[in-house]
């Protein structure tokens, strides 16, 4: 529910009016709409009688919203969420492109591919220092050491980078064990953090997440969980905008389809891209690569997800796709990337017209 107040309104009515929906059970936010000043009142609202609050000293207008994710809804606020990291915006017409290995191996492969990407034209370098794997046996990622050489090639090249958050735990490599939690290495390296597909529904990892970033608004890329449906994919970004953080990105990879993965690892989910634009005023990329799995897929993937109103893409790219260490199957070369760049944005250049 939003109240549009009356012109000049004392703190003691707004204290009263949120009192009011205090005693009931709701949280309330006071901010500035485009007329003036406003109440955003979370939460269920349906039982609380719209007479009642008319009544309370101050107000002057009353809307209902969506009630399951009120502050990321265009009903809220119907402008785009433009999210800044370093000079580069996204959400913009102009689409991004995050590239780079799925894991970080080394110093050397990482700070190689940062320098190939940047070359074929994307702005920001992906790459995975905790792995979220779904067997135990396979490389968990360097951890620690992986977010140092992430530095490094950020350093070197002067882009930013993405990794992933698996969680609070502890991470264990080759029977070494880091000290910190997981959480606040990444946190001191990222410039976006990754919040992986499993990870979507750990409600409270993205509280905490939300609360840890409150301050620097560290901006969150959140990956649609693989057997979320839309309304649960955007639940899960609420819980971060809600806690504090409002620098979300929304990333669809792809859902649980019919097909045997010797033909897609997962559905495709490009037309949530329209569907989540005109719901919600976050940006949200797409990345080919997951949700195909294959790399030969990847290049009319991605040109798709563009023409389907994309605000950019991630995709897991290596100078050597056979020999990465972990979805080697879906990683493209630099040359695929580039050619994807170029071709994306004479779409997106056509698209906005
Ligand atoms: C990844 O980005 O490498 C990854 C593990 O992604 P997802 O969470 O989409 O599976
Ligand atoms: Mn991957």
């Amino acid at each position: 529910m939003i109240i549009s107040l009356e012109k000049d309104i004392s703190d003691e009515k707004i204290n009263i009016i949120s009192n009011y929906f205090k005693k009931k059970g709701n949280e309330t936010v006071e901010t500035s709409g485009s007329d003036g000043a406003i109440i955003i009142v979370l939460g269920n609202t349906k039982d609380i009688p719209h007479d009642e609050v008319f009544e309370l000293p101050g107000v002057k207008e009353i809307h209902r919203l969506n009630e399951t994710y009120t502050l990321i809804s265009r009903e809220f606020d119907n402008k785009t969420r433009i999210i800044e990291v370093k000079n580069i915006k996204i959400g913009t017409n102009e689409p991004v492109f995050m590239a780079g290995p799925c894991s970080v191996e080394s110093e050397d492969q990482i700070v190689k591919i940062a320098k190939e990407i940047k070359k074929a034209g994307a702005q920001i370098l992906r790459g995975g220092a905790y792995k979220p794997r779904t067997y135990p046996y396979s490389f968990q990622g360097l951890g620690l050491l992986g977010l140092k050489f992430l530095d490094k090639a950020r350093q070197t090249t002067d882009i930013p980078i993405i990794t992933e958050s698996t969680g609070l735990h502890r991470h264990i490599f080759e029977g070494k064990e880091e000290e910190k939690d997981t959480l606040s290495n990444v946190l001191n390296y990222a410039d976006i953090i990754q919040i992986g597909a499993r990870n979507m529904k750990s409600y409270g990892f993205l509280e905490e997440i939300a609360k840890r970033t409150k301050d620097k608004k560290t901006p969150i890329l959140l990956k649609r969980g693989e057997s979320a449906t839309i309304d649960e994919f955007l639940g899960a970004a609420e819980y971060i905008v809600k806690n504090g953080n409002p620098n979300v990105i929304l990333c669809l990879r792809g859902i649980r389809g019919i097909e045997p993965t010797k033909y897609l690892r997962y559905a495709t989910d490009i037309d949530a891209i329209a569907v989540i634009k005109r719901i919600s005023n976050l940006p949200v990329i797409f990345d080919p690569s997951h949700s195909s799995g294959d790399r030969n897929l990847v290049i009319q993937i991605s040109l798709a997800a563009i023409a389907a109103g994309a605000d950019g893409l991630i995709i897991e790219v290596h100078y050597d796709p056979d020999n990465a260490a972990s979805d080697a199957k879906e990683t493209v070369t630099p040359d695929v990337l580039k050619e994807i760049i170029e071709k994306s944005k004479k779409i997106k250049e056509i698209i906005s017209k």
